[in-house]
């Protein structure tokens, strides 16, 4: 079976890729590079003994999808093309809406008319804004409170109108929770183009020593230790859950959304320690005033995934820190000379 991916030479995607080779699918990546490398698919390949087709450019570009289309036999699309910076969102939020918003309707439209109905987008639980209890199921009130997070809120909603318009189509709305880690052959990984804003690559950073120390947003929030908790989530664990999706689609029309986490919130002092007691590194750290438009918890009930996707996250927290900084000890420079 013909699958397209977007984004797919960026982290999410990449890992993706991979599953989706390893588990027989052909698969066809479009990316612009705007945040990755190509580097990383070469080594998807020789990760798989397996080939892909990549193409480079721009989900905006009609011309382009529609070639795409008519080339190729694609039975799915899974989409993760896109901006992801919530900070940069907020100097450039027309970048933001162009890309993420504009980019999926094009996609969309070149979909429609090739006939090609099953999406995989890559939402995630942002849209739950600040949540009035925990554990977060999928049945939460939607809300937004940045940019970035406001234009995966418009292309959900753009996808529920385009279902109602045409119950033809299968929509999985995937919520990624926090996505940390590598393959566990530190062969690909997170890599940053700049000085990371996520806690696990900067936390790697100054464990190898680009970065000096980490600043810990927040101490006084409502939580075990007063600093924030998430739901940090294996990005192998996140990426078999595309796999999953795609199956579950076949049959299934509608839009779906689901929650891809663990189910359990670990603070940022936790991830700290957990970082140190599985490498053996320190990761000195300071902490500092809270960032704005951060929430104090956030974890998912996977429970809608659990049993509709039959999909669980198996990685434990030690696999996650372990193998994220595996990937940061072999590729200091990332994709980049090393
Ligand atoms: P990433 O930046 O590593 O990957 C995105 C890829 O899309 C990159 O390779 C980039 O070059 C490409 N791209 C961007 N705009 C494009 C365009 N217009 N046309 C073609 N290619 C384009 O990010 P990621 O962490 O792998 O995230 C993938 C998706 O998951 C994104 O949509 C992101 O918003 C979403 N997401 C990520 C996280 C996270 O913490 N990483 C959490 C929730 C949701
Ligand atoms: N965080 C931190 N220092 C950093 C980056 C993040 O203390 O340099 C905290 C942040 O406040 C949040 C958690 O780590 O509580 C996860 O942040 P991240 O940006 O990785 O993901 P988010 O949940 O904000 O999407």
């Amino acid at each position: 079976m013909d699958i397209l991916v977007t984004g797919g030479a960026g982290y999410i995607g990449s890992h993706t890729c991979l599953e989706l080779l390893q588990a027989g699918y052909k698969v066809t990546v479009l990316d612009n590079l705007s945040n990755s490398s190509e580097e990383s698919l070469r080594r998807v390949q020789e990760l798989t003994g397996k080939t892909l087709t990549f193409v480079k450019g721009d989900i905006r570009d009609r011309a382009l999808l529609d070639k795409l289309f008519a080339d190729n036999d694609f039975n799915s699309v899974v989409h993760f093309a896109g901006l992801k910076a919530v900070g940069e969102s907020c100097q450039m939020p027309l970048e933001y809406y162009d890309n993420n918003v504009y980019g999926t309707v094009n996609l969309c439209m070149a979909m429609r008319d090739a006939g090609v109905k099953r999406l995989v987008f890559s939402s995630s639980a942002t849209v739950y804004g600040d949540p009035a209890s925990l554990p977060i199921t999928e049945d939460f009130p939607l809300s937004a409170t940045n940019p970035y997070g406001r234009s995966k809120l418009i292309i959900e909603d753009i996808l529920r109108d385009l279902f109602a318009s045409d119950e033809e189509w299968s929509i999985a709305l995937l919520r990624y929770f926090n996505p940390v880690g590598a393959h566990e052959s530190g062969m690909i990984g997170e890599d940053p183009n700049d000085i990371p804003n996520n806690l696990m690559p900067y936390i790697t950073q100054v464990a190898i020593g680009k970065l000096q120390q980490l600043s810990v947003f927040g101490g006084d929030y409502p939580t075990k230790d007063g600093t924030g908790v998430r739901d940090y989530i294996h990005v192998v664990d996140l990426s078999i859950g595309h796999v999953r999706a795609i199956e579950r689609l076949q049959g299934h029309k509608g839009v779906h959304p689901w929650n891809l986490g663990v189910g359990n919130g670990y603070s940022v002092l936790e991830m700290v320690e957990a970082f140190r007691s599985e490498t053996e590194q320190q990761v000195p750290y300071k902490i500092v005033d809270r960032r704005s438009g951060d929430i104090a918890a956030c974890y998912a009930n996977p429970e809608k995934a659990r049993t509709e996707l039959n999909w669980q996250a198996e990685r434990t927290l030690d696999d996650m820190v372990r193998d994220a900084w595996r990937w940061q000890s072999n590729n200091p420079n990332g994709y980049g000379h090393n």
